[in-house]
């Protein structure tokens, strides 16, 4: 007996930005238009060492399903991402490998910091363990928990589309974006 089919009827499309639209028209400005490209189709770089990386699992999965935002294409180079997830534990040796991948991943990129571990050490006060990821590179988003629950890393992705739609095209040529880069020591 055939299962009864069941339509999602919650799936909206994206909304428009802000512009002017009429009949058969639509304009808006460059940055609004990229953005909301740029937005939807963050391709996910997963950096996980321990059990955070568990809870991204679980997130790609069918269930809570990234695809939806658009990032269900996860990539094993640097060079094809800018979305990079660290999930769990950074050990300092781990430190300077993190911010080689950081820095091979093209501009625009993006950071999520996925857990208490990656944002700040977590329970691991100790002198082997790096106390953040943002020691060694930037971070835009952190998402708190040990670990977190799916909800709230897609609730990260989600925060940070906000600022990837709201960000000038500029902006990394801006002197404060200069500025945060060379107090990395990036050029
Ligand atoms: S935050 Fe908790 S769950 Fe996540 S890597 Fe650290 S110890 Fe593991």
């Amino acid at each position: 007996m055939p299962r009864p089919v069941q339509y999602n009827t919650n799936v909206k499309p994206v909304e428009i930005p802000e512009g002017y639209s009429g009949e058969g028209f639509m304009a808006t400005s460059l940055d609004k238009f990229v953005g909301l490209g740029r937005k939807n189709s963050l391709w996910p770089l997963p950096f996980a060492t321990s059990c955070c990386g568990i809870e991204f699992m679980a997130t790609m999965g069918a269930n809570y399903d990234l695809a939806r935002f658009g990032s269900e294409r996860m990539g094993f180079t640097p060079r094809q991402c800018d979305m990079l997830l660290v999930a769990g534990t950074i050990a300092k040796k781990m430190g300077p490998i993190l911010r080689q991948v950081y820095l091979q991943m093209a501009e625009p990129r993006w950071v999520i910091a996925i857990g208490a571990c990656a944002c700040t050490g977590g329970i691991f006060d100790s002198y082997p363990v790096l106390q953040g990821i943002d020691q060694v590179i930037p971070v835009d988003v952190y998402v708190s928990g040990c670990p977190p629950r799916p909800e709230a890393i897609l609730d990260g992705v989600m925060r940070l589309q906000d600022i990837v739609q709201n960000e000038s095209m500029r902006r990394r040529n801006s002197p404060q974006y200069k500025a945060l880069m060379a107090e990395y020591g990036i050029q």
